[in-house]
């Protein structure tokens, strides 16, 4: 398995295959041959070339996305230059590669979600790393055109990024971004086959008035239920109370296994229990490498979207290794 990874520059391209992935998924190589079974329609499937393999092994991999994960995120917000970016990479993946996760990639991922400029050279420095994916911290809601300074999802996917952090609280409050154009931006997301990190979370005051559960539902709601189910396993789910962002102040666990349970009881409501079992659900707001172990243990916390911490290498190694 480990020896899949293809690199992009071996030229697959990320849309070359769709499979319908199902079930309990589980790939195996031996030699040049793949056997996938998806625990679905497709249940064998043997495929000869190497280079169709490489294309199936990227694809796995952007497709394991669909199933359950653990996964450290980091979101590096408006810091770090192109050097002091690519300098904090690779000093977490040294440090990764000397206190190594207890997970492979079939259990754990982690994402760096960077700004625009380091994303193509961040995607060259992790190319062949199955277990490390490049998130946009944003897009456009729309494909192409006369939107001046703003960035496309195939502009993102052209660096070599997989993911789209989409509808942070920062963009939702600076921004004014409405859950239609949130809607929008998942869609562009899914049509070129990248992955959202959608973003959801209360402020305080609505917390006070008891309208949390409310508030989050609604969010979700309004700008991913739109989605058939095959499209809404392919979404990443970030809770992130407002309160708790940047503050200092992380949720206790049992607030965060509280939302994240009523977040997937939410989705098992709309799309099932298979479909809300198998989707990542991340805490995010002031994790950092003491408070990570108790929330990712909890039932319904997958992993962490994480700011502040995410910029320290060893604090990020350490957020890693806590699960
Ligand atoms: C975030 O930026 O999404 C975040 C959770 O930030 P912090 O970890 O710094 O609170």
């Amino acid at each position: 398995m480990n020896a899949c990874p293809p690199k992009r520059s071996e030229g697959w391209e990320l849309d070359e295959f769709n499979l319908p992935w199902a079930g309990d998924n589980s790939i195996n190589q031996r030699n040049s041959m793949i056997t996938i079974s998806t625990g679905g329609n497709l249940s064998h499937t043997h495929f000869h070339s190497p280079v169709i393999n490489h294309y199936f092994c990227r694809n796995f991999y952007k497709n394991i996305l669909n199933m359950r994960k653990k996964i450290a995120a980091g979101n590096w917000k408006m810091n770090l230059t192109l050097s002091e970016g690519k300098q904090l990479i690779s000093d977490i993946l040294n440090g990764l590669e000397a206190d190594p996760p207890k997970q492979d990639a079939n259990e754990l991922l982690v994402i760096f979600g960077t700004p625009f400029i380091t994303l193509k050279d961040a995607a060259d420095q992790v190319d062949g790393n199955n277990q490390v994916l490049i998130a946009a911290q944003n897009c456009y809601s729309e494909e192409s055109g006369a939107y001046t300074g703003e960035t496309s999802v195939e502009m993102i996917k052209s660096t070599g990024a997989t993911c789209v952090i989409i509808g942070h609280s920062e963009r939702r409050e600076y921004f004014k971004e409405s859950y239609e154009m949130l809607a929008k931006k998942v869609d562009l997301t899914l049509k070129h086959s990248l992955t959202p990190i959608f973003c959801c979370g209360e402020k305080l005051e609505v917390r006070e008035d008891g309208e949390h559960f409310n508030l989050i539902k609604e969010q979700i709601e309004s700008s991913l239920f739109h989605l058939d189910a095959a499209d809404f396993g392919k979404v990443i789910i970030a809770y992130e109370p407002v309160w708790a962002i940047g503050t200092g102040v992380t949720a206790s666990p049992e607030q965060a296994q509280e939302m994240h349970k009523f977040i997937r009881k939410t989705i098992a409501a709309k799309y099932g229990k298979p479909v809300s079992g198998e989707c990542s659900i991340l805490y995010g707001g002031s994790v950092n490498a003491k408070t990570a172990t108790e929330l990712f243990d909890q039932n319904d916390v997958d992993g962490g979207l994480v700011g502040g911490a995410s910029l320290k290498a060893g604090d990020f190694v350490s957020i890693i290794n806590s699960f």
